[in-house]
């Protein structure tokens, strides 16, 4: 029998968000996740993935996926501790590790696992965390596993910062304190101000921690925020995904050597939860090798995203203050926001919105996300369809 308790929860609280408009319907990709993408047998110019540099449907790191699957099968077969590291993901460790200049990294099943295992393995009841309030969810998650006191600190103000972490200093309270941050914000697409952030850090004694996971293959010529400001020695923790401009999925966390063999006993999701795969393996190491190779595809990335918010500029929106690809059009109204993006859908254009409580009230958004993967042609349609829905919405 189920419960009624339950039963009756569920439906309070689903109709409530349905009612206000808050339930998310997720539309099914009929296609790969291209710069072209199809749902529901239309085809649409996708401005809405983080596949950034389209590596995620690269030839290249396909052969190296069929070719893993052929030598080593489908699954990993075991956690890493047990027998479920293969020499494979040893490679993909030192490769990641030279590609953010540090002395190692360890590699987890992703992004977001990095972040449960990494904190919770330094940090506990007698420490601090200085948190940035638009830190990713995976941050707020993996501080609060770790039991820490939590001390959120204004978006990127570092007069908030430094008063904080100098109360947390002098009020003796805690044995470590950390200040832990997104390297690129998601939603606005700033970057984290991470030379001051250092120079804060080292004033106070403060353990550094950078989740680059919307800056890595973006910034510092593919190696991320960290490298971008010349800080790779000055970082403790770098966390980084391999699901996003890497292509593949999975996550890492590089550092000083010391840091990797103590997640490698101490973090959770390392020790009990099943490695990744061969296939995502040798993939994510292709993929690492391009990037190492060749600024190319970045480049194309930053062009095509030159383009779009010129574009966007030029007809008259609020692209906000990104400082990325990341590309915001801020539409205000989180009703018209909504509705602005299903014309776009109907026009041809895949542009989700973003609407409160992911942003605050009144900044509702579409996002875009051009990749390298777009061609001119791409961008003029969506150009175009921006500028008729515009129009239409009598928002330019
Ligand atoms: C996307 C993201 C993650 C999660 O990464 P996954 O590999 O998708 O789990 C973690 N942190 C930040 C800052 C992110 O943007």
């Amino acid at each position: 029998m189920s419960s009624n308790v339950l039963q009756d929860f569920l439906k309070l609280n689903l109709n409530e968000l349905k009612e206000k408009g808050l339930y998310n319907e997720i539309d099914p990709l009929e296609s790969s996740n291209g710069p072209v993408i199809k749902i529901n047998g239309k085809e649409l110019i996708n401005l809405s993935s983080n596949n950034y540099l389209g590596l995620a449907t690269d030839e290249r790191l396909k052969q190296a996926m069929v070719e893993a699957i052929k030598e080593y099968g489908v699954g990993a077969g075991a956690v890493r501790t047990i027998n479920g590291t293969f020499k494979l993901h040893l490679e993909l460790e030192d490769k990641i590790a030279k590609f953010k200049h540090t002395e190692a990294a360890i590699a987890y099943q992703s992004g977001f696992n990095c972040n449960m295992a990494a904190i919770s393995a330094v940090m506990d009841k007698n420490d601090a965390i200085l948190s940035d309030e638009l830190n990713h969810a995976s941050i707020i998650d993996g501080c609060r596993l770790s039991k820490a006191k939590i001390i959120r600190v204004n978006h990127s103000d570092m007069l908030d910062l430094r008063n904080k972490a100098k109360e947390a200093k002098e009020s003796g309270l805690y044995n470590k304190i950390m200040v832990i941050t997104d390297g690129v914000f998601s939603m606005d697409g700033d970057i984290a101000k991470l030379p001051e952030i250092v120079e804060i850090a080292e004033e106070f004694d403060l353990i550094t921690y950078v989740d680059d996971a919307h800056g890595s293959g973006v910034l510092g010529k593919g190696a991320g925020t960290v490298k971008h400001f010349q800080l790779s020695d000055k970082v403790d923790f770098q966390i980084g995904t391999l699901s996003k401009a890497i292509g593949v999925v999975g996550g890492y966390v590089a550092g000083k050597k010391d840091l990797i063999d103590w997640l490698k006993v101490r973090s959770r999701p390392f020790l009990f939860s099943t490695a990744l795969t061969p296939a995502d393996i040798a993939a994510s190491i292709k993929s690492i090798e391009i990037l190492s190779d060749s600024t190319e595809l970045q480049e194309k990335l930053w062009e095509n995203s030159e383009y779009l918010k010129k574009g966007l500029t030029k007809l008259g929106f609020d692209i906000g203050k990104s400082e990325t690809p990341i590309t915001p059009c801020i539409i205000g109204d989180e009703l018209q926001t909504q509705q602005f993006s299903k014309r776009l859908y109907e026009e041809g254009v895949y542009a989700k919105s973003i609407v409160f409580p992911t942003v605050p009230k009144g900044t509702g958004r579409v996002r875009n996300m051009p990749t390298a993967g777009h061609s001119k042609e791409m961008l003029d349609q969506t150009l175009a369809v921006y500028e008729k829905v515009g129009k239409e919405m009598n928002l330019i």
